[in-house]
């Protein structure tokens, strides 16, 4: 955080917009005033000042969720309404894809390719959930005679959402958009290092039809707005992605009240490449699925298990084509990958890659590039003859950074991709189905692609085993996060006690 008489400085500069966050349907500043800067990643420029929300403005917002829901009557809005606000959301993103791919990209530094995706994939995660909201329907038990017994669906009440910078319009869709076919309310804090184009979506909200207070964005740091959200006594159920350092600590704090709590924490995924597999779409899959968004992914392959007798061609193929990935600003259309999101990010994968230097051999980049004079690139980088105990083998690095551990069978395969506390994702690549299929039954893992990595649909459950966190996001799954069980039982016997 920057103090406002610096953000004040900046903000005399003509390009530096100046945004405030969105609370009980206005555009209001921090009550303290303060604010922080935004960059752009490929210059290092502030682009924007932002509020730094503090308890207050996150009192106030919660305060808003909760009129909004109890007194306001958004618990009687019918899923058919809500759904149609959702779709509207959704058409609100196609109808500015460019505006909000070109704003994301210039605020994470992402390739505008990517961010262009980013925003498909949000404004049909609305889609989904506007579709999914007028679906929420309860049961009716086959109990006994005498009585009927009913499981209704209700919303939990006010949502705490708080989403990393990675993907952040993306991640807030999937936050916003289940909590709000489940019918609560919420208020959400973008990253502070990437807070844009939620706020812009935000300008839309009146128009979709959300009523004030339904949805609010608090931005600021995390101890600052973070913190003082998942305490905050209104709040009913926090759901947070980010790493696993904040989710123990959230989980601690959500603790004291017994809140609800849904994780999404990091991974340290295995890709794990055998003999028999297509070898150029192996290496490729490989790439994708370490390098995609600058290797800024929570489900990133990055320790890529290849098996002995294709170990050193893969290594060299990998090699040979990671130098050719073409890095640059993400504005510019033939860029494959940006720079890391900021100089924090950029200086934590530096320390990972000294780091790897004395744990593992280097085949391909290691450092940060020297074409740039600004911009916080790192070079795609790829270890080999890494032990499955080295750091850079158990510790999410978040960045683009490969760890390569050769294996000898399957089952020595399956013995190294579980050996992490993490279980979010893996990768098996093979042409045998028998194979393919026993490697998939036998992984600790929340998501497992075949034959591919890192593509995912709104319809299907995405979250973690072990340290990666519990709940699941998107599909039927991402709604009952929010939803309560009701159990009513209506007696229909008339006398129906006589016990004393
Ligand atoms: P990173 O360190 O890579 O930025 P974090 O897990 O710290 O990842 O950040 C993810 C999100 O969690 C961000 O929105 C950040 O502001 C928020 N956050 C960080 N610390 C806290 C905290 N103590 N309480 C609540 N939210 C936090
Ligand atoms: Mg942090």
């Amino acid at each position: 955080m920057t103090s406002a008489a610096r953000a004040g400085g900046a903000a005399q500069n003509a390009d530096v917009r100046r945004y405030q966050m969105y609370i009980d349907g206005q555009f209001i500043d921090a009550a303290g005033g303060e604010t922080f800067e935004v960059f752009d990643p490929s210059t290092e420029g502030v682009i924007a000042t932002c509020p730094a929300g503090g308890a207050e403005d996150v009192d106030h917002a919660v305060r808003a969720a909760q009129r909004a829901f109890y007194d306001d009557g958004w618990r009687g809005v019918s899923a058919q309404d809500r759904g149609r606000i959702l779709f509207r959301l959704a058409e609100r993103i196609r109808a500015r894809r460019s505006e909000f791919a070109e704003l994301e990209t210039l605020n994470s530094g992402k390739p505008i390719v990517e961010s262009e995706y980013d925003m498909d994939d949000a404004a049909t995660c609305y889609e989904y959930y506007g579709g999914l909201a007028t679906k929420i329907n309860g049961e009716v038990l086959p109990v006994p005679a005498d009585a009927i017994a009913l499981a209704l669906r209700e919303p939990v009440g006010v949502a705490g959402q708080i989403i990393p910078w990675n993907y952040p319009l993306l991640m807030a869709a999937w936050k916003i958009a289940p909590a709000l076919a489940a019918g609560c309310t919420a208020v959400i804090k973008p990253a502070e290092q990437t807070p844009l184009s939620l706020l812009e979506l935000a300008r839309e909200f009146e128009a979709a039809g959300l009523p004030p207070g339904v949805v609010n964005v608090v931005t600021g740091d995390g101890p600052g707005a973070g913190a003082p959200l998942v305490a905050h006594r209104g709040v009913r159920k926090i759901a947070f992605t980010g790493s696993a350092e904040v989710g123990k600590l959230i989980m601690r704090s959500a603790a004291d009240q017994l809140k609800r709590v849904s994780l999404e924490l990091g991974g340290k995924s295995p890709n794990i490449f055998f003999s028999d597999a297509d070898f150029e779409n192996a290496v490729d899959g490989a790439l994708f699925g370490t390098f995609v968004n600058q290797g800024e992914v929570c489900s990133a392959g990055s320790r890529v298990l290849v098996q002995r007798d294709i170990y050193r061609k893969f290594i060299d193929a990998a090699a040979a084509k990671a130098r050719t990935i073409r890095l640059g600003p993400g504005l510019d259309r033939d860029t494959r990958m940006g720079p890391l999101v900021s100089a924090e990010q950029r200086d934590r994968v530096a320390g990972y890659l000294r780091i790897g230097r004395s744990e593992a051999k280097l085949a391909a980049g290691g450092g940060v590039p020297a074409q740039f004079d600004k911009g916080w690139y790192v070079e795609p980088t790829i270890f080999y003859d890494v032990d499955n105990s080295a750091t850079i083998a158990q510790e999410e690095i978040f960045g683009p950074v490969m760890s390569v551990i050769p294996f000898t069978d399957e089952a020595d395969a399956i013995r190294i991709a579980n050996a992490t506390p993490y279980g979010l994702a893996a990768a098996v690549w093979t042409r045998d189905i028998f194979k393919a299929f026993r490697v998939v039954k036998a992984l600790e893992a929340g998501i497992v692609w075949v034959n591919h990595m890192q593509p995912t649909f709104v319809e299907a459950p995405w979250g973690g085993y072990k340290a990666s966190g519990f709940g699941r996001e998107l599909g039927h799954w991402g709604v009952e996060e929010y939803l309560e069980t009701k159990q009513v039982f209506i007696n229909l016997d008339e006398k129906p006690i006589g016990w004393y």
